[in-house]
């Protein structure tokens, strides 16, 4: 039978189901992935256009950074060490609102695909503004976004007036990239405390009448919590909600705390909240390296997962983490899990894995189409290099069941690092190969970084002068 590839590794670690298949192969028709067998069996049934063989690396999904602010890469190191409120309205939001354009958003998005597909990420789901320039750098780049209706209760620069327009444009970029297979969607509300009751319905109501998922920060601080649930309106993290309750008690009762919510950070949780989160359907986007720069506070995954919750993880924006890294993400989510809950057994190395793509697929609608390495499904996925010294003493293919006590999953999960991801696929196109790019210019996109670094440094350079100002009065 002729096919447009074969990838034949060492491993194949399909995440679909908890075994590891060892010298196996995965045939490529188009798209989609039409078969995975033992490479032995490749030659008998198969006439390949091009064969790959990867005898020392493991073949995994693509990874799926299910929480992002893609433009955000510029914002790179420009406030740390800071806390999240002062981090926001002190330097972010300032900048962000001198900012933000179209082709900011653009050129931003493209830098931080460019960072992803080197990391093995073939999936993200972003939340920023201008999501049509967001949309156009995914089509140019061959990856796959679920790209965020946004909307937040105040005006933003030139891109709208409030969450009526926002969510009007949208919609427009919506219907605007319909054709395009590698693009879904969400309608992406910023925070309960950036977004009213009549925000949070609308965003309910629009994303069922679209059958999206509703994507919003939620619970990331004890200061949302605790200051919403007194109803303490002096606090900036207080809900915008005129009801004295906590912002998850609050989603519940507009009828939003269901399957189509993709809650990201839930730091502060209860018992009942974890145990209502698990009822409701909703799923969990764990950001570990964000939340633990902000000091935001903790997520419990163990006990999340024990309730059958679907965990997914996310890196945030750049400007928090400060690297777009799903591979640093899985460690330190599985070993954060077990220092919460006391139990090195919390989030095993194949959870996390699965974490980091099958579950992001889940919470994005796309579980059907992606996350796995499974017949049907399109083929995303990645290839992750073992011969390099980090990875060593590399796993052995004996014919048998390899080295005892060998797991290549633990490999992946402990050892390995992004700098690892050779090769990547999306929707069965190659647009990495042996760590060359193939669908984006690295020194355009160099370029343009350079020139977006000296606008902000303007910028800084003002808001500096004005703060002095403002000390000095
Ligand atoms: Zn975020």
């Amino acid at each position: 039978m002729d096919v447009d590839e074969v990838v034949s590794a060492a491993w194949v670690v399909p995440v679909e189901t908890s075994e590891v298949l060892q010298d196996h192969s995965v045939v490529i028709s188009g798209s989609k992935i039409v078969d995975i067998l033992p490479t032995a069996q490749v030659e008998a049934k198969y006439r390949p256009k091009k064969h790959t063989k990867l005898p020392n690396a493991a073949l995994t999904p693509g990874f799926i950074n299910t929480h992002t602010h893609t433009p955000m890469v510029y914002l790179r190191g420009v406030s740390d060490d800071i806390p999240l409120r002062e981090w926001l309205e002190g330097t972010i939001w300032p900048l962000e609102f001198k900012l933000v354009s179209h082709d900011f958003v653009k050129d931003g998005a493209k830098l931080a695909i460019l960072e992803m597909i080197m990391g093995g990420i073939t999936t993200f789901n972003d939340m920023y503004w201008y999501p049509e320039a967001v949309c156009e750098a995914v089509v140019s780049s061959g990856v796959r976004a679920a790209v965020g209706m946004i909307a937040i209760e105040f005006p933003f620069g030139s891109y709208g007036t409030g969450p009526d327009d926002y969510l009007a444009k949208g919609q427009a970029t919506m219907e605007k990239f319909k054709a395009e297979e590698r693009l879904s969607w969400c309608v992406a509300l910023h925070a309960p405390y950036t977004c009213s009751d009549a925000t949070i319905t609308k965003g309910g109501d629009l994303s069922k009448k679209l059958n999206v998922p509703l994507h919003i920060h939620l619970h990331e601080s004890s200061d949302e919590v605790e200051a919403s649930a007194a109803g303490n309106k002096d606090n900036p993290s207080c809900h915008m909600s005129s009801e004295k309750c906590r912002p998850m008690a609050n989603l519940e009762r507009l009828g939003v705390l269901n399957e189509r919510l993709i809650a990201v950070h839930m730091n502060w949780l209860t018992d009942e909240e974890v145990a209502q989160c698990a009822t409701s359907g909703a799923s969990i986007v764990h950001c570990p390296c964000s939340g633990m720069k902000l000091a935001s506070g903790f997520c419990r995954v163990h006990d999340l997962l024990e309730a059958g919750v679907n965990v997914a993880l996310g890196t945030d924006g750049a400007s928090s983490n400060n690297s777009l890294d799903m591979m640093a993400e899985m460690k330190l989510a599985a070993l954060l899990a077990k220092g919460v809950a006391k139990n090195a057994q919390a989030a095993p190395a194949a959870t996390a894995l699965r974490m980091a793509t099958l579950n992001g697929a889940k919470a994005l609608g796309l579980g059907e189409v992606t996350g796995s390495l499974k017949v049907g499904k399109f083929a995303d996925m990645v290839a992750i290099e073992f011969n390099v010294p980090g990875a060593w003493p590399a796993p052995v293919v004996t014919g048998n069941n390899g080295m005892p006590g060998f797991d290549p999953v633990t490999h992946i999960v402990y050892s390995s690092t992004r700098d690892q991801v050779s090769d990547v696929w999306v929707h069965g196109q190659r647009l990495m190969s042996s760590r060359q790019v193939l669908t984006m210019d690295s020194v355009e996109i160099r370029e343009a970084a350079d020139k977006w670094s000296a606008k902000i440094q303007d910028i800084l350079t003002e808001l500096a002068a004005s703060k002095r100002q403002k000390t000095e009065n």
